[in-house]
């Protein structure tokens, strides 16, 4: 439908932010204003998960645009209305009313939100009781049989500590004088743990068969016959998943990946990225007093655990009349010595007492007044202490971290075909880094004994990153759930205030090069620093983007890539982005299109195969005709610079309420039983997606084409369609030239539609070839070298 096209464009106009903040749209707060009425202070407001319904008409979509309000990736349109799902403060809402933008749902509060972190604690520290105390390993069965296919040997071992995913129990035993060894499969029923157990064909019954734990357990048993009159089924192949039990943190991510590299060391590595993040770090913070103009927002030079946290500040009225105003320190302690009229009363400005904190304790902090307040109110004497706010426990480093990737591949030398999947750019996608952390596990665990894994391994060279943003993730888990971005503040002093410290940072999916909003593509603000979509001070300003372009510059191999994101259920790809008229970047030619449908094809039955979620047609294709103009997004620089086929999946599919006849979204956060199930079905889309470039690096089959009609005699104008054996990209041209890789390429004819047709009014020789992704060109035509290309002439009477 033309009319839901346009609706969408510019609905998603929302998400390009104006250079204007809330507080500086909101009549009451601009500044001058606050000078005369003396207004209170900010404080920093709470936040919710809310369904936005938006009319139709232009002045509501552009109010929202104008307000940066931080949308989720969920857009909605139902009814005539649009729904958005959007991350609001209580005054957000209050304005967007005014403008006929109405709540309609509240979905997540931050109070719910911060259950969530209390249950990792929970599961955290169960955890930790459960692997302190003396581990045991005990068999519940070691049986050998033999069946109508083979001889297997089949295990179920217990262990004291196995309700915890830190828990791998090894088996090893002797074949034909060969140590063999598996890891044993995890069994759970409704969420309690019941056993460890795996089933694998065997050359030689062996003897016995020992367990060993990774917390130290280890337990023998001798192997028997089983001896039941009932033949089993046949047998599954052994293949273990199943290896994330709680959301984890990146400090617990990055520890996990370590560990399988020291476990797999010829099969992985760790690749730690060039450029390190800013740091999950801050200054230390105070703001003094309760009016604006009256107010002094005092910032520490160190960083907060560097010293910052110590300072404290003391503003104390003279005890004298007609004193000065004084600054005094010693240490961390700063004492302010308010200036006194010939009564006795304080007398010193905001102002006066920024210009002196910042010409006597410069050493220690930096001074401002309010959001640019002119500070000519009167201070009250009043004490702080500086805090950089920050809550993560001290085992979360504060230095700047290394973002790490886990390589993995028999031959990890750039000869086998790259396959890439990223995920948390986005800190708040608590989903996502389980997605990436246990396709590694399945990769590395299930190489020994299942050969469909052997194959991806040994010929396919894969880089997995389960944080883009660590910096930004540990602040969503121990400081503020909804964090989107990365840490680091580009906002003026004016803007960088404690009250606004949920609001900084870049998003690393807006900061790249391509369709930038810098370039003036639609769906990030270069203006505002506080905007949920703010793309930073300039392209790839952030050293965790700066990351991603630094791996796929060095490892040219790559072709594949995954932008692992939650949620709604999405599967996209390029174009990510277009101008405010609509105007995409350049789409994919038809046989590419065509390449990413059917590969896509394959990735969502894998992702059904879990629990039969599936990812609804309409929320499959390219980015801006299933969702948003997301400037400056990864994947867009992935495809158009480095010739990736890159894709994007926003896990976390909506669920479907019988009762409701509703679908339901599931969130940043859900409970981790949701969040659980959808690391597993997205593992599988990731695993999947590993499969594609597996084929791809067999395929040596060059495409065919034909075209209808054919060459010839025609009557009247002729269109010409193309179809070819395989999805490959036919270069084509007119004018009786060889057709060469500069050539037209043959395009979609429109949006989410087929190959275009040619069109013949004239007398006219069409030459052409084709290629597949795997570079296999239809004939072995090379152009320049030999004349292997197709022709027909039309001849138009
Ligand atoms: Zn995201």
């Amino acid at each position: 439908m033309l009319g839901r096209k346009k609706w969408i464009s510019s609905a998603l106009v929302l998400s390009t932010i104006a250079g204007l903040t809330l507080s500086t749209l909101e009549p009451g707060f601009h500044s001058e204003r606050a000078e005369a009425s003396a207004l209170k202070i900010q404080p920093l407001e709470s936040v919710s998960l809310v369904q936005l319904s938006v009319p139709n008409n232009q002045k509501a979509l552009d109010k929202l645009s104008e307000l940066g309000i931080d949308l989720t990736h969920r857009v909605h349109y139902e009814n005539g209305m649009l729904e958005v799902d959007a991350v609001v403060t209580p005054s957000e809402m209050a304005m967007l009313k005014l403008y006929g933008i109405t709540v309609k749902d509240t979905l997540i509060t931050e109070r719910q939100l911060n259950q969530r972190a209390a249950e990792r604690r929970t599961a955290i520290q169960q955890e930790k009781q459960l692997t302190s105390a003396e581990e045991t390993v005990t068999f519940l069965r070691a049986n050998h049989f033999t069946n109508q296919s083979d001889t297997f040997l089949y295990v179920e071992a217990k262990s004291t500590s196995g309700a915890t995913s830190s828990t791998i129990l090894t088996a090893k035993w002797t074949e034909n004088g060969a140590e063999k060894t598996a890891t044993l499969q995890k069994i759970e029923d409704a969420g309690e743990y019941l056993y460890h157990s795996f089933m694998l064909p065997v050359t030689e019954i062996p003897s016995e068969v020992t367990i060993e734990s990774s917390l130290g357990g280890t337990s023998t048993s001798k192997v028997t016959e089983w001896l039941g009159a009932d033949k089993p089924d046949k047998p599954k192949k052994h293949y273990v998943k199943n290896f994330v039990d709680h959301y984890m943190d990146p400090t617990e991510i990055n520890a996990r990946i370590e560990n399988l590299v020291k476990e797999y060391p010829e099969l992985a590595e760790i690749v730690e990225m060039p450029n390190k993040t800013n740091g999950y770090r801050r200054q230390a913070q105070a703001t003094i007093g309760t009016m604006q103009n009256a107010a002094v927002v005092v910032t520490s030079k160190a960083w907060g655990h560097e010293g910052g946290n110590a300072i404290s500040l003391e503003l104390k009225k003279a005890g004298a009349a007609d004193a000065p105003l004084s600054v005094g320190t010693s240490g961390s302690k700063i004492i302010v010595t308010l200036a006194t009229d010939p009564d006795g009363n304080a007398r010193s400005t905001a102002k006066e007492v920024v210009d002196v904190l910042n010409a006597e304790a410069s050493n220690l902090v930096t001074a401002t007044t309010y959001r640019n307040n002119a500070g000519n109110g009167i201070v009250e004497p009043a004490t702080a202490n500086l805090s950089d706010n920050l809550k993560a426990p001290a085992s979360v480093s504060r230095e700047p971290a290394a973002v790490k990737a886990i390589r993995i591949g028999k031959h990890r030398d750039g000869s086998k075909p790259g396959v890439l999947g990223y995920s948390q750019e986005h800190a708040r996608e608590w989903v996502t880094p389980l997605v990436s952390v246990e396709t590694a596990e399945r990769l590395l665990r299930n190489y020994a004994h299942d050969k469909d894994t052997r194959k991806l391994v040994d010929n396919l060279d894969i880089f997995i990153i389960p944080s883009m943003n660590p910096d930004g993730a540990h602040y969503s888990f121990y400081d503020f759930n909804s964090q989107r971005k990365n840490m680091t503040n580009h906002c003026s002093p004016a803007q960088s205030d404690n009250g606004y410290r949920n609001s900084w940072g870049v998003d690393l999916n807006r900061n790249h090069n391509v369709g930038s909003a810098f370039d003036g593509y639609v769906g990030a603000s270069t203006t505002n620093c506080l905007s949920g979509t703010y793309a930073g001070p300039s392209e790839h300003s952030e050293p965790e983007s700066r990351n991603l372009v630094w791996l796929a510059n060095q490892n040219p191999n790559i072709k594949f890539a995954m932008n692992i994101h939650s949620y709604g259920g999405y599967f996209m790809w390029s174009p990510g982005a277009y101008t405010p008229e609509r105007e995409t970047l350049p789409r994919p030619s038809a046989g590419e299109e065509a390449y990413y449908w059917q590969a896509s094809d394959h990735i969502l039955k894998e992702i059904k195969k879990h629990r039969g979620t599936v990812i609804l047609p309409s929320r499959t294709g390219p980015i801006p005709d299933v969702l948003y103009s997301a400037a400056g997004n990864s994947a867009d620089f992935l495809w158009y610079e480095k010739g990736i086929y890159a894709w994007n999946f926003e896990v976390g599919a909506d669920l479907w309420n019988k009762e409701t006849q509703r679908w339901e979204l599931v969130g940043f956060q859900p409970p981790f039983e949701e969040g659980h199930e959808e690391a597993m079905e997205f593992s599988n889309g990731l695993l999947g997606l590993i499969d594609v470039a597996y084929e791809y690096s067999r395929d040596n089959k060059a495409p065919k084409s034909s075209i209808t009609p054919n060459g010839g005699k025609h009557d009247d104008i002729v269109e010409v369609s193309f179809s070819t054996s395989e999805p490959a990209t036919i270069y084509y041209t007119l004018d009786g030239s060889r057709p060469t890789y500069e050539s037209q390429k043959l395009q979609l004819s429109g949006t989410r539609e087929g190959a275009e047709t040619l069109t013949f009014n004239k007398t006219t020789t069409l030459n052409w070839f084709s290629v597949d992704a795997s570079r296999n060109v239809e004939n072995k035509y090379e152009p320049g070298k030999n004349k292997k290309y197709n022709s027909k002439t039309f001849i138009i009477k």
